[in-house]
């Protein structure tokens, strides 16, 4: 096993997709859970020794390190200012799309920065028409890059209620689509048109007993209260006209 530390620019890079894929902000002692999850196995032992002072691992200690670097380079916003979430900056956003993904099917796509707060960086492509397969039920093939990145970027948190499931496979969430796939609906099967919400409320969503207004606002139709703010996420725009199908489907 290799017993060298694990170079602070590998540790930036780990940090930058992390940060990244979660949507730019991630309180302190969620990046060390993720980081641990995500890179546990690639730590060397040497990585995983006490520091002197006997507190904590020497890869965190020098993650937090790197990221105090990464303030300087402006990649991150201040602690100061960002009160324990680390937070990326335009600059660091940048840094984070240059970095070479390693699933090589997804396919990156350079936007204007200008164009959206929301532009989500290395969206999965998708599909307008989702493809069909004939088998015994026609059944459609749903792009599970564009669901898994919509869970990435809420951590598997619902955008209604805000719960997180955990299970011993891990957390757990679904991806809702707004304007549904099938027929007669032939809903597109991209980022904008996804939800990421608990089995309730993406059970209680594609029955219409949830509807969101164009200011996101949920509205439960069974007791007609309002649920608040649907909870957002930078990197996940979502596209009114799929929110408007929606409601206008369920008669809302
Ligand atoms: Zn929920």
């Amino acid at each position: 096993m290799a017993s060298e530390l694990t170079p602070q620019q590998v540790l930036r890079e780990w940090l930058l997709t992390m940060l990244g894929e979660l949507g730019g902000s991630v309180p302190t002692a969620r990046a060390l859970k993720v980081m641990e999850q995500r890179y546990g196995a690639l730590l060397s032992e040497e990585d995983w020794t006490l520091t002197k002072r006997g507190d904590e691992s020497k890869w965190w200690n020098r993650t937090r390190f790197e990221r105090k670097n990464m303030e300087r380079a402006k990649l991150l916003v201040p602690a100061s200012v960002s009160r324990g979430i680390w937070t990326l900056t335009e600059a660091g956003w940048e840094e984070y799309r240059r970095i070479p993904k390693v699933d090589p099917t997804v396919e990156i796509v350079e936007e204007p920065r200008d164009s959206s707060p929301a532009q989500p960086p290395n969206e999965p492509a998708g599909k307008v028409s989702p493809s069909r397969a004939e088998v015994n039920t026609q059944r459609i093939i749903r792009s599970t890059a564009v669901a898994d990145h919509v869970k990435r970027i809420h951590d598997h948190t619902c955008q209604v209620c805000g719960i997180r499931l955990t299970t011993p496979k891990g957390a757990y969430s679904e991806a809702a689509h707004i304007q549904p796939l099938g027929h007669p609906h032939s809903g597109p099967d991209i980022v904008a048109n996804v939800l990421c919400l608990c089995p309730n409320h993406h059970l209680l969503f594609d029955f219409g007993t949830l509807s969101v207004s164009d200011d996101l606002i949920v509205t439960d139709h069974s007791s007609e209260s309002s649920l608040g703010h649907l909870r957002e996420a930078s990197g996940h725009l979502i596209e009114r006209d799929y929110l408007a199908y929606h409601r206008n489907h369920h008669g809302r």
